[in-house]
């Protein structure tokens, strides 16, 4: 036996829990729609529920899915129950909190694909690959505006030059590079606060490079 339906508005209207990638905390969301996808076979049925959800703090409006199936419970002895599983993915993903910035579509193709890779190395745990992360970004970054200089280090020096960067964060994008150098030449992987640090810069650069132009433009038109 193998049977596959699919209930629309199961949980409609139910409150779910979860980080709003707008309000950057923990928020009660409503479910707005759903959808439910139940598969039964001889040993098992599995529960899918794709929601449409919507914080109730802010309004912003979030994909998530729960993942249940009746093998995917244990027995707690001590609290003598069973114990259901569930499995629970949010999209946008939000995991370590670690949030994508306003306006991302502003990016060059490259420099934004770079930065989504970062973003999910550092939001999955991957602090080899973060440090890397940070490093391609910065490379993205010198290539795109044509930074003259046979290694990053001179790069960087050159969109101080061009007047791209201030010179204060061209020092902290040298600390940054050498910190993309350890991952790459001995997978060391970077602490949580130098990535942080890390994202902050790189964060502000972005904006001041490419986001708060291309927002001015559209904000304050000209005449
Ligand atoms: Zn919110």
């Amino acid at each position: 036996m193998y049977k596959r339906t699919y209930i629309e508005g199961e949980t409609k209207g139910a409150t779910v829990r979860l980080i709003c990638e707008v309000c950057k905390i923990e928020q009660k969301h409503n479910v707005v729609q759903s959808v439910r996808r139940k598969v039964e076979d001889d040993y098992d049925t599995a529960l899918t529920e794709y929601e449409i959800v919507q914080c109730l703090n802010c309004d912003d409006l979030s994909f998530r899915k729960e993942y249940t199936d009746s093998n995917s419970a244990d027995y707690d002895p001590e609290i003598d129950e069973v114990v259901y599983y569930s499995v629970i993915d949010v999209y946008p993903s939000r995991t370590a909190g670690r949030f994508r910035l306003k306006g991302i579509q502003h990016l060059p193709v490259k420099v934004r694909a770079a930065y989504e890779e970062l973003i999910q190395a550092l939001n999955g745990g991957q602090k080899i690959l973060a440090g890397l992360g940070v490093r391609v970004l910065i490379e993205m970054i010198c290539k795109d505006k044509n930074a003259e200089g046979g290694n990053l280090y001179k790069k960087i020096d050159d969109l101080v030059r061009m007047g791209v960067l201030a010179p204060a964060g061209s020092d902290i994008l040298h600390k940054l590079r050498s910190m993309g150098n350890d991952s790459a030449h001995e997978a060391r992987p970077s602490t949580s606060e130098q990535l942080n640090l890390a994202m902050d810069v790189v964060d502000n650069l972005l904006d001041s490079v490419y986001i708060h132009p291309k927002m001015a433009a559209t904000v304050f038109p000209e005449k």
